[in-house]
């Protein structure tokens, strides 16, 4: 049985009484949820229920003014489609979507798809240089040379590192 921690009262399956007692109680999930024994007050049915800590909703402001829910698989999609034929996998993807996701928490829950725009691209920096490059021309709309340029230079150092190190394994 799982239970949002929004819908408050848990009726017993039983006989649908609306007190129930906690009898016992241990996070699961990492903290997300919360595994819980409860008994009925009322026939003293015991069961067990898995209810899940309701995450503050995270909101996307566009420049167009429109508000959309952050959308971590967006993020993801997004990242598959600019990082093509890097070595980067899917999960390193879902990672960085995480990471902006708990960014984005901290900051109270409303930020910009500008913001987002530049934590992806903080993340893909550390992550993966080259990958960050071509995401960035992509998400900036570098439209000229120098743009780029600006930008290369800016991670040279770190392109260097790992391309020393992608022939370190060839
Ligand atoms: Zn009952």
């Amino acid at each position: 049985m799982i239970v949002s921690a929004s819908v408050g009262r848990v009726r017993c399956p039983a006989c649908g009484e609306s007190e129930t007692k906690v009898v016992d109680s241990r996070s699961a999930d990492e903290e997300t949820s919360v595994r819980r024994r409860r008994s009925c007050t009322d026939c003293d049915h015991r069961f067990t229920t898995f209810e899940r800590v309701e995450e503050v909703p995270l909101r996307v402001h566009k420049r167009s003014g429109s508000v959309t829910d952050f959308d971590e698989e967006k993020i993801v999609s997004g990242l598959i489609a600019a990082c093509k034929g890097r070595p980067l996998t899917r999960a390193d993807f879902e990672q960085i979507a995480v990471r902006v996701g708990e960014g984005a928490r901290s900051e109270g829950g409303d930020v910009t798809s500008e913001w987002v725009g530049l934590a992806v691209l903080e993340q893909l920096r550390e992550m993966d240089p080259v990958a960050y490059l071509r995401f960035a021309s992509v998400y900036k709309g570098f439209d000229n040379l120098a743009d780029f340029e600006r930008e290369a230079r800016l991670i040279k150092v770190d392109s260097e590192a790992a391309a020393a190190s992608e022939a370190a394994e060839v």
